[in-house]
């Protein structure tokens, strides 16, 4: 039966759009790694894209793929040559391994989200966390305080996003800070946004319950709801309004074309975009008024050294994201986290799925 606790059953989405259980031997970790049991692991937005879609820009599904790179679990036995860690250690699973090599110029320079040798986990053709059991390297895992339990270590991978769009834009006390979009990686933009001391934070989505799910995480933050098809600079114009002043900084998470653009106008001049969401794969911004304003534009592609700092900042109860949890399934009903995670109806924000 699926529920054997022994079983090392996997969560996998296919090209033709099922979701379902499937099971694999437990690994054997090599030499460098560790074999964990996975506890926590919360659905992102890329693996319900790979579910209906079949794929992300060029990387397509071409067979069954494990899902999950959100996770935390405890490590239950050491491969070859692994020193610092134990039996019991509970730990954040940072969800892409770079190659490390000497040949790789950015895994040398430290720029090792852009290693082209990449595995991460859930990117097909490499299976997801969102199974029982896995073997994982053990330098790329890192140790829970205490006080920080497997749910929470799950979430440092997309608060790990939200860190490296301010770190990328250099965030500073008091600045003023657009947010656009309140799904989760908008929301914990907020969450780290509010620690950093930004002040006013405005924060915009679509969907007016989002908003208020974002009013709750941060009193203070002032929501905007953007209506489908407003015109960007006069939205922008709108924005300012509410912040009272022209914005510093804005951290884009949709990554629609209109919404960038509101961003760009909401700024003041010499003001910076990071553009965290991920649209179509050619847009259009206002040329002139970005060099006019000398608007710096800036890109992210996940994320690099961002896990040691987010369990920091959740250990030490600068950044809480126990809330963002809004549904909690067993392994054995993953796929059931799926249909609820992707039913607007369900009003999800953050789906885990707990093998405790
Ligand atoms: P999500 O779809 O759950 O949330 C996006 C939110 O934006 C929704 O609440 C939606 O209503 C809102 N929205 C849509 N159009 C809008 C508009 N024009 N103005 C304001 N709000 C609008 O997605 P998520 O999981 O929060 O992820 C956000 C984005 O970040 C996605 O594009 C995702 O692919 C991307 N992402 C990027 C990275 C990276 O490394 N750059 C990592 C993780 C996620
Ligand atoms: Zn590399």
């Amino acid at each position: 039966a699926l529920d054997d606790k022994k079983r090392n059953i996997f969560c996998a989405y296919n090209h033709t759009g099922e979701m379902h259980m499937l099971e694999k031997p437990v690994p054997e970790p090599k030499a460098g790694e560790v074999l964990l049991h996975v506890r926590a692991t919360g659905i992102c937005g890329s693996d319900l894209h790979f579910w209906k879609h079949g794929g992300i820009g060029d990387t397509k599904l071409a067979d069954e793929c494990g899902a999950g790179h959100e996770s935390a679990g405890e490590i239950i036995a050491l491969g070859e040559g692994v020193e610092g860690w134990k039996v019991g250690d509970r730990v954040a699973i940072e969800a892409g391994i770079p190659c490390g090599q000497a040949s790789c110029r950015f895994c040398l320079e430290g720029r090792y989200n852009q290693c082209q040798n990449m595995v991460f986990h859930s990117s097909p053709p490499f299976h997801g966390t969102l199974t029982r059991f896995i073997a994982h390297p053990a330098a790329w895992l890192h140790k829970l305080p205490d006080n920080v339990s497997f749910e929470e270590g799950s979430l440092v991978e997309p608060l790990s996003v939200a860190l490296a769009g301010l770190e990328a834009v250099d965030v500073k006390l008091g600045d003023p800070v657009l947010i656009c979009g309140a799904g989760p990686i908008g929301l914990v933009t907020l969450l780290s946004a509010h620690a950093a001391g930004c002040y006013p934070i405005v924060i915009t989505d679509l969907v007016s319950n989002r908003l208020e799910f974002a009013k709750k995480l941060v009193p203070t933050v002032r929501t905007f709801q953007i209506e489908r098809d407003a015109e960007p600079k006069a939205t922008a114009d709108k924005i300012q309004e509410l912040a009272g002043t022209p914005l510093k900084v804005a951290l884009e998470c949709t990554g629609f074309e209109s919404s960038i653009t509101t961003a760009i106008y909401s700024l003041d001049s010499n003001g910076k975009v990071c553009v965290i969401g991920i649209g179509a794969s050619t847009q259009s911004y206002p040329f002139v008024w970005c060099s006019w304003k000398e608007i710096q534009l800036n890109f992210l592609f996940r994320y690099k050294h961002q896990y040691p700092k987010a369990l920091r900042l959740i250990e030490g109860g600068l950044i809480d994201v126990k809330p963002l949890v809004s549904h909690r399934f067993a392994l054995e009903k993953a796929v059931n986290a799926f249909h609820a995670a992707a039913n607007p109806a369900e009003g999800a924000i953050k789906v885990q799925i707990l093998d405790l």
